[in-house]
């Protein structure tokens, strides 16, 4: 990749249809100094990647423009939204009504030969007044696309439409006409439907802050919050930035992050994320994040840019989709030269006239992944939907994802020439920087001994092994057994794996000083659900660890799981290619930070309570957003719900499509008649998809929750 290349995001009006965007799509390709495009219909945006030393973010706009659409501001989206969003529901309605309406009279019209009676009588020039009102913007779109040597779902309707005119069936072009901006009405709304989930969730971002400012507290837009400043929060109030409490106490409803309902109490000291809820008291907060750079901010982000991770399914659907138009074309003149009808080849070019192709599998992947983020599970993708529908090994890191990773030094063995207390400090000072758990727990019970602790130089992590680092003029390494070659020599040691303890081995200037022994506990709700993950069609669950043989068989044989243990961060990679290798689809589940690269090897890598740490967020396909491991089975249902869905969408939309040309082509379907039925698989995948939005999924029935 070219590291001059530069990232512009535009939003887009008007781009509702899988066509236009294709058209846009081609025309910021064809711009020079463009290396990719990504289109996100449901977020309307254009993500594209170009070389800033030949062109701009003015060059991509004006390619938008001369294609026909507008480029708007984020801001100017964000405000039209619930406008938008009451338009379509009042669409929905009217539709609805005037849809049955106009289906009965075509149809008892077309019985009686109502039309023939209607269309002597009506001069022909008031037809024509009614045709070209209602097609002009469509006609209009035509034409500039015809201009720019383009053929789009709206040019075959209107071959459809001069061909009922040319034959002089006026009032059947009026009705094509008619369903032909119907039908446009229903794509926008199911395409404005898909973005709810989306909507819904920045719906719920805060707008502005309270900060002290010179002694006075101001409201400002969120926008304008700078790091360090601190933030007011009334109960009931949005907070509004990513920051630490300095004051106040508060019960803090998580749930847009975590999707957890059950609020926590946080007071001074705590973390407390943007588009959380402030209940039962305020809070002074210093920001921490601010904007885009919150964990609520990058959801939103990976959230509108799921769209962009295509799966297998959507890439044959994108593929398929663009034949569609050269084969309809191809059935109607075949059906022109065979029966010399012309209202035949008519109905062929009108009936199969939709995006539903398109549609069908986006549709219903935003659906989940915004209703997914809604509930603590941020998915970056339907390609991970597809996945996970399919997978069947499961591997699970162990420290911190299957234990509480709130481990606890349980046992100090000095070896000879050194004390307790020693060891500890010597331990401690060297972990003074470690981000791990294990080092977490060797500072607290230095803590609880009340020993003071040196400052470490030349401080190296060394992942799955340990630290090392230069403590009063000693090389002090703290870490697995891999750290001395006679571990296992070292007497009491054999007694504490026995009981599955970790063990952490202290040396001192090469001489080892003593060993540590910590234990963490299982989280409660593991059983259950790696029980749950069987039931639903993983074959294979193995356990993966950096921690010793004794206390990795021990865990495993009482959840009843295979295991590999002593492995470095690379053999735990080395594992998920070998099951890749042989045909697997793998799902690793870790804590996103020393297992990041597992994770990103994996089909789908899964990161454990993500909120509020970035490395995980970026590291994982999927990031759970809570610790909880109910969400791990409830991903897994979603995930299969999501593929029956598209799969149905796809496979109705084919079947439709295909019995409506064929039985146009056989001069068995009116016109009229095709032309009203062309918008219904569109709605047909709407409704399907929508199931996908509600809130509860089973496994949470189950729970009664
Ligand atoms: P897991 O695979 O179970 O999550 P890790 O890969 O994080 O475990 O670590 C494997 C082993 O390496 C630990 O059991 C411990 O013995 C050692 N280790 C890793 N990091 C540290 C550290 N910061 N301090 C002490 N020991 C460590
Ligand atoms: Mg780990």
């Amino acid at each position: 990749m070219n590291d001059q290349s530069e990232i512009v995001e535009l939003s887009i009006k008007g781009m509702d249809c899988a066509d236009c965007a294709r058209h846009i799509k081609d025309a910021i390709a064809a711009v020079p100094g463009v290396t990719e495009v990504e289109i996100l219909l449901t977020a309307q945006k254009a993500v594209v990647r170009l070389d800033p030393t030949i062109t701009g973010p003015g060059e991509i706009r004006r390619a938008v423009e001369g294609a026909g659409y507008s480029v708007v501001t984020p801001e100017a989206v964000s405000v039209q939204a619930p406008f938008l969003g009451q338009f379509t529901r009042h669409v929905l309605v009217l539709f609805g009504v005037v849809f049955g309406a106009v289906l009965f009279i075509v149809v008892i019209g077309e019985w009686f030969g109502l039309f023939e009676a209607v269309t002597r009588r009506l001069p022909w020039s008031v037809w024509l007044v009614f045709i070209f009102i209602g097609g002009y913007p469509v006609f209009t779109n035509v034409l500039r696309a015809a201009f720019r040597g383009r053929i789009t779902s709206h040019t075959l309707m209107t071959i459809g439409v001069l061909a009922a005119v040319a034959v002089g069936e006026w009032a059947a072009a009026v009705i094509v006409v008619f369903f032909m901006r119907i039908g446009d009405y229903v794509e926008t709304f199911t395409a404005e439907r898909a973005r709810r989930a989306l909507k819904d969730l920045t719906a719920m971002a805060p707008q502005t802050a309270r900060v002290e400012r010179d002694d006075a507290e101001v409201d400002v837009p969120v926008a304008e919050v700078r790091v360090g400043e601190t933030v007011i929060v009334r109960p009931g109030e949005n907070i509004p930035v990513d920051g630490e409490v300095i004051g106040g106490q508060a019960t803090v409803d998580q749930a847009t992050i975590t999707g957890e309902s059950m609020p926590v109490e946080v007071g001074p000291g705590a973390k407390v994320f943007a588009a959380t809820i402030a209940r039962l008291g305020g809070l002074r907060i210093r920001a921490l994040k601010v904007g885009s750079d919150t964990t609520f901010g990058k959801v939103i982000k990976l959230v509108e840019q799921a769209e962009a991770n295509r799966g297998e399914v959507q890439r044959f659907a994108d593929r398929f989709s663009g034949y569609y138009l050269p084969v309809v074309m191809g059935v109607a003149f075949l059906t022109y030269l065979l029966s010399r009808n012309p209202l035949a080849t008519a109905a062929v070019l009108v009936v199969v006239c939709s995006c539903s192709f398109a549609l069908a599998t986006p549709l219903a992947m935003i659906a989940s992944i915004g209703a997914g983020a809604r509930r603590g599970l941020l998915i970056k993708g339907g390609k991970y939907l597809e996945a996970l529908s399919r997978a069947d090994v499961l591997l699970l890191d162990k420290t911190g994802t299957l234990t509480l990773g709130r481990p606890q030094i349980t046992d100090i063995f000095p070896l000879e020439g050194f004390s307790a207390d020693e060891v500890l400090t010597f331990a401690a000072s060297a972990e003074r920087y470690s981000e791990h758990p294990l080092a977490e727990a060797v500072r607290e019970a230095a803590k609880a001994h009340n020993l003071p602790l040196g400052e470490p130089e030349g401080f190296t992590a060394v992942p799955g092994i340990g630290v090392r680092a230069w403590v009063n003029d000693r090389l002090i390494e703290v870490g697995s057994s891999r750290l001395i070659s006679e571990a296992e020599s070292l007497s009491p040691l054999a007694g504490l794996d026995a009981q599955g303890k970790t063990t952490l081995y202290v040396v001192c200037d090469g001489k080892p000083a003593g060993v540590l022994a910590a234990s963490d506990t299982l989280r409660p709700e593991v059983p259950e659900a790696l029980a749950e993950m069987g039931r639903l069609g993983v074959r294979r669950i193995e356990l993966l660890t950096g921690d010793n043989e004794r206390t990795a068989a021990l865990l495993a044989e009482s959840l009843g799981l295979q295991y590999r243990a002593s492995l470095l961060p690379e053999d735990k990679i080395a594992v998920v290619k070998e099951y890749q290798a042989k045909g697997h689809v793998v799902v690793m589940v870790g804590d996103g930070v020393n297992d990041a690269p597992a994770l990103a090897q994996a089909d789908v890598g899964i990161a454990m309570g993500a909120a509020g740490s970035d490395v995980s967020i970026e590291a994982a396909h999927v990031a759970l957003m809570r610790e909880d491991w109910t969400l791990v089975p409830e991903l897994f249902q979603i995930a299969r719900r999501t593929m029956k869905v598209v799969r149905l969408n796809l496979a109705f939309t084919a079947c439709y499509n295909l019995a409506g040309m064929s039985l146009a082509a056989l001069g068995l379907l009116p016109l009229t008649l095709a032309a009203a039925l062309q918008s219904l698989p569109d709605l047909g995948i709407l409704v399907n998809s929508s199931r996908l939005l509600r809130r509860k999924t089973i496994w949470q029935s189950l729970k009664g929750s």
